[in-house]
């Protein structure tokens, strides 16, 4: 496949494109994404983590799945998982914000996503994600709870409780995702405070077949 572009998004940054059908976008990251996809033409058919859990069967995106849009639209198909035997993608969980930073700070929960050493963020994937998408005309609210590709989860079947982990690929690892359709695609780099790094650089790609 040819690099058509190739982009580095920051630590704790929002990063956007639009992708026609049949071109691949390549993340490639050692920390956690969280993502989003909308029909490039109709911004309301955007990603639908119930309906793509639905038609999967499971909880966690994995090779070969679908991801659909809130009237089960095939957005996009997972073809390639770097993670697979690692960790999951997690669909359960929205984005992180500011304003979730600053609960946790509240609850007196701040070791449960913050290292000691490290500040509250000013703002997070929810902040970064709204930036990424306003040229686009999008607002927060129109922004749906994303995919977080390398955000591992506990969950406990019995009681559902969820909890986050550590687990992170050790070198940057990448997945492939194939555009179903043309798509607005968007992600932030999260400062992903779980992590042994705190968040990490990724690279997006467009790949064409
Ligand atoms: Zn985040």
């Amino acid at each position: 496949m040819r690099i058509v572009k190739r982009e580095v998004a920051p630590r704790n940054s929002g990063w956007s494109s639009d992708i026609r059908a049949g071109q691949v976008l390549r993340l490639e990251a050692r920390t956690i994404i969280d993502f989003v996809a909308f029909d490039l033409h109709q911004f309301a058919e955007c990603f639908d983590q119930a309906r793509t859990k639905e038609a999967s069967g499971c909880i966690y995106l994995r090779r070969g799945d679908a991801v659909l849009s809130r009237s089960s639209k095939h957005l996009m198909t997972m073809l390639a998982d770097g993670f697979e035997g690692l960790g999951t993608h997690d669909m359960q969980f929205g984005m992180c914000s500011r304003a979730r930073h600053e609960r946790a700070a509240a609850e007196g929960r701040l070791s449960e996503y913050l290292h000691a050493e490290l500040a509250v963020p000013t703002h997070g994937c929810a902040e970064n994600l709204t930036a990424a998408c306003a040229p686009w005309g999008i607002p927060y609210i129109g922004i749906p709870s994303p995919i977080n590709f390398f955000q591992n989860m506990a969950i406990d079947q019995a009681t559902g409780r969820m909890q986050r982990t550590q687990v992170r690929p050790d070198t940057p690892v990448a997945v492939d995702l194939l555009a179903e359709r043309d798509l607005l695609v968007a992600f932030s780099a999260c400062p992903d405070k779980a992590s042994r790094t705190g968040g990490l650089e990724v690279v997006a790609s467009i790949l064409d077949p």
